[in-house]
């Protein structure tokens, strides 16, 4: 448990992350870019390439709280265009976006945009070869539940994939990142959105989230086997790998 044991104290959370990206959706991809200095995207790429999707046609993933589509879009160009998505998010305004950015690319013949809960697929069993989730799980309340939830969607053989922050494994990294997260981005939450608040809880839910070992032990628990990590900057972000066998 996270902290967040009690029903009030669940629903509390969701709205707070609710609000949040309700609130961002039309300067969250600029804020990307100015909070992680470019980096998300070398991270999203580094996700896609361990995806290595397939060109098969047919090849169908779900990406859980896809936001604004960045990497769904990347998983359908990686499979030249062959594979079949699903951005599912919780959060009507980031779908939006996502489905405005799609429509841009011409990638929207690829991808389906849903609004929902990852603790709750309303999914069939077994229906996808993949599922990502990117600086996504951090932010659902139980954790364990939305687990239980990619490895039900997933089909036999199939592959989940996560990429969140995690714990700096490097000490001049780690004293960089303290003054980064903690006074940078809450300042520049506040320059762009004027929301200093939504930015400081940013920062709280990545502290709170476990580390790269506890969460690999989440993901076993869930059922996955042959589960790995790898770390991404010094462990600023890690990827997290696992298989339904
Ligand atoms: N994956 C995108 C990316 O990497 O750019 C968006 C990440 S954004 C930091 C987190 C997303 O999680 C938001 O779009 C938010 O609405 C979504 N989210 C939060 N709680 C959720 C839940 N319980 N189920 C599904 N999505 C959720």
């Amino acid at each position: 448990s996270y902290g967040f044991e009690t029903v009030s104290g669940r629903e509390e959370k969701q709205a707070r992350v609710d609000e949040v990206f309700h609130r961002v959706a039309s300067r969250y991809d600029l804020m990307n870019d100015l909070m992680s200095a470019g980096m998300h995207r070398l991270w999203k790429d580094a996700l896609v390439n361990w995806l290595a999707p397939s060109r098969r046609p047919g090849w169908k993933f779900i990406d859980v709280a896809g936001g604004t589509g960045d990497v769904a879009f990347r998983i359908v160009e990686a499979s030249h265009r062959a594979a079949q998505g699903t951005v599912l998010d919780i959060n009507a305004s980031m779908l939006g976006v996502g489905a405005e950015r799609a429509g841009k690319r011409k990638l929207d013949g690829n991808l389906t945009f849903v609004e929902g809960n990852a603790e709750e697929l309303k999914l069939p069993d077994g229906e996808f070869d993949a599922y990502t989730i990117a600086f996504g799980i951090r932010n659902v309340p139980r954790i364990d539940k939305a687990l239980a939830e990619a490895y039900r969607v997933l089909k036999p053989g199939g592959r989940f994939l996560c990429l969140e922050f995690s714990e700096v494994d490097m000490p001049l990294v780690d004293r960089f990142y303290d003054l980064w997260s903690f006074k940078a981005i809450p300042a520049i939450g506040d320059l762009v959105t004027k929301d200093r608040a939504s930015y400081e809880y940013l920062v709280e839910s990545i502290r709170r989230f476990p580390d790269q070992e506890h969460f690999a032990a989440a993901i076993r628990e869930a059922g996955f086997e042959r589960v790995t990590y790898r770390n991404l900057s010094g462990g600023i972000a890690a990827m997290h790998s696992g298989w339904k066998l």
